[in-house]
């Protein structure tokens, strides 16, 4: 099974993330938890371009594009296609539709090529979940850079942080039987009950 955790800066995807490998594991089953961007050594190098200032300024939308698509094929080739062949539940904070929400709403860039690129990127490999924490862009930004440290995202606009925020809602609209959409300004635990009583439906299924 392979589960996606997708949402806008501080939504907590990651806190989110561990949690649900930590109680799949409890029962039983063997699961690799992995991200976008920055999985592999070469996608770690990838995240360091996308994600850190440069001389030159920042990629252009279809260089930064392109970056996000190497590293997902890299991730999907070494990590997610091996892992799930042997039987492994995978999380993975981050896949596709990061990609269709920043390049292509964020950096508007047609969604349909930037969702084409991914579907090249990844020969098709879909999830068969993706938990979508939605929260509103002014709060979780100040939840992001409470430690005040702040990536070359998070530095965006609320209004460039809107429209990704609309496009995860958009993509959970059209395909509601793979998206589990939850209100990521409810508390950690009240979160991670909702995601574990969706995700033990689906084992069970
Ligand atoms: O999820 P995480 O915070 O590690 O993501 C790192 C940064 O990469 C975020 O600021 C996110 O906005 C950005 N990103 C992006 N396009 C993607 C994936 C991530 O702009 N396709």
């Amino acid at each position: 099974m392979f589960v996606v955790f997708e949402g806008g800066e501080g939504s907590g995807k990651s806190t989110q993330a561990v949690k649900l490998a930590a109680w799949l594991r409890v029962r039983g089953h063997e699961v690799v938890l992995t991200r976008e961007p920055g999985a592999t050594d070469l996608g770690n190098r990838i995240r360091s371009l996308v994600l850190e200032p440069q001389s030159g300024g920042a990629p252009s939308p279809r260089a930064e594009a392109l970056l996000y698509a190497a590293d997902r094929a890299q991730h999907v080739d070494k990590v997610l296609r091996p892992a799930l062949s042997r039987g492994a539940v995978v999380v993975s904070d981050r896949y596709i539709d990061s990609s269709r929400a920043y390049q292509g709403s964020g950096r508007q860039l047609p969604d349909d090529e930037v969702a084409w690129l991914s579907n090249w990127a990844t020969d098709g490999l879909k999830p068969d979940l993706v938990v979508l924490l939605d929260i509103d862009p002014v709060t979780g930004l100040r939840r992001a850079t409470e430690g005040g440290k702040a990536d070359r995202l998070e530095q965006e606009s609320v209004e460039f942080h809107e429209k990704v925020r609309d496009k995860f809602r958009d993509i959970a609209a059209a395909d509601p039987n793979r998206y589990l959409v939850v209100d990521a300004s409810q508390t950690p635990e009240e979160i991670s009950e909702r995601i574990n009583a969706h995700v033990g439906q689906r084992l069970a299924a």
